[in-house]
């Protein structure tokens, strides 16, 4: 039976992919009635909260058409769900939002860089690279004059997946350290610093846009999002407006986060922010939301994806948001005794190194 929205209340969301995105989207939507679902090949922190779950391989089609036929919507929470997936599960009528579309560009940092330089969006010069183009691309190097980063084009995450290329001759051994997979070089850039839009589509089109985060990254991975930024209002609502344009190429629903390098105030307009890639999801940057707003990213994204009117984005609070990575999460005692640290964990057993473990959120007077 074709699904009506808005969903009500005691609807079931199925959410593809089981990890903490997941598991504070499905707090997010138990909070509003609904009923939570999560598929994913392996048990994550999502499966802890969520009332069922299908522990199942994402090439798996009858597994996944029984997933749609026991839930009236579909999300996902990572990028990397095969877009085949995703046509099962649309196959049986049952609708995936964010679509496909935003996965297929997401998931390929050579689609993801073309996409946004199609509408016109400014993005590190880049170059492809394969066996093909090897020679070619070193000699494109050669005119930025200065060192590059070489990242395959799928499957990289928190910095891996990349190297850093100092010179062209330096090319084809960063190239087999990456295994020659395909990948893009971009010229390494020198920016002020970096900042993120979450723009939450709804499935009617309207835009709502939370405050421009300032991101700080350690080893590629993200440390820490302050709010407010040191953009002005004006640098802000630019960065907003080319998320707004991304999502609604993308006919998008949902959140989407969308990482900019801000240049500089002496950087002339059009290369003022550069895109460096886009979430087809709830973004990391944003965790400081559900805690400093009115309404956070994971429940703005389950308003849109249920079809229901979007939450407000306004925030009440100056924020800063640190990430929990490996052991750091072992100093929960003095964290859960800190006057007004607001902590997150994730239940993941293993502290691993360079695992994001939990976040704490520290707010104060705007
Ligand atoms: P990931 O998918 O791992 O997040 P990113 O492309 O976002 O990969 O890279 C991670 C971080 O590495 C960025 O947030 C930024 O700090 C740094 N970085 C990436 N590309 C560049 C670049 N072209 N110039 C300078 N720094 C970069
Ligand atoms: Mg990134």
């Amino acid at each position: 039976m074709a699904t009506t929205f808005p969903l009500p209340p005691g609807a079931t969301i199925g959410i593809l992919g089981s990890g903490q995105l997941g598991r504070m989207l499905a707090i997010a939507a138990a909070r509003l009635g609904f009923r939570v679902h999560v598929y994913d090949d392996a048990s994550g922190p999502a499966s802890d909260v969520a009332a069922t779950q299908t522990v199942a391989s994402f090439d798996d089609p009858a597994a996944l058409a029984a997933f749609a036929g026991a839930v009236d919507v579909v999300t996902y929470e990572f990028e990397n769900v095969p877009v085949a997936a995703v046509g099962h599960i649309t196959a049986t009528g049952r609708i995936v939002r964010p679509g496909a579309r935003a996965l297929e560009v997401a998931q390929d940092r050579l689609v993801e860089k073309t996409f946004i330089s199609s509408l016109g969006i400014s993005v590190a010069p880049f170059a492809a690279v394969d066996a093909g183009s090897l020679a070619s691309a070193a000699r494109t190097m050669a005119d930025w004059c200065g060192p590059a980063i070489l990242k395959t084009r799928r499957f990289g995450y928190d910095g891996k997946g990349q190297v850093g290329v100092g010179e062209p001759a330096g090319l084809a051994a960063a190239w087999d350290e990456l295994g020659q997979a395909p990948a893009v070089l971009e010229q390494r850039l020198s920016f002020a610093y970096e900042v993120s839009v979450l723009v939450v589509r709804g499935a009617d089109g309207a835009t709502a846009c939370y405050d421009v985060p300032e991101n700080e990254h350690g080893g590629g991975i993200l440390r820490v999002s302050r709010v407010p930024s040191q953009l002005t209002p004006e640098e802000s609502r630019e960065a907003c407006d080319l998320a707004c344009r991304i999502a609604a190429a993308l006919d998008y629903v949902g959140v989407l986060g969308v990482e900019l390098f801000y240049m500089g105030p002496k950087a002339g307009s059009a290369a003022r922010f550069l895109v460096n890639e886009i979430a087809p999801r709830v973004h990391n940057s944003g965790h400081w939301t559900m805690d400093a707003c009115a309404i956070g990213q994971f429940e703005n994204h389950i308003r849109a994806v249920a079809g229901w009117p979007l939450g407000s984005t306004a925030r009440h609070s100056n924020v800063s948001m640190h990430n929990l990575i490996g052991a750091e999460v072992n100093a929960w005692p003095e964290l859960a005794a800190e006057p007004g640290a607001i902590l997150h964990i994730y239940g993941k057993r293993d502290a691993r190194p360079g695992r994001k473990m939990g976040h704490v959120n520290r707010l104060s007077p705007r």
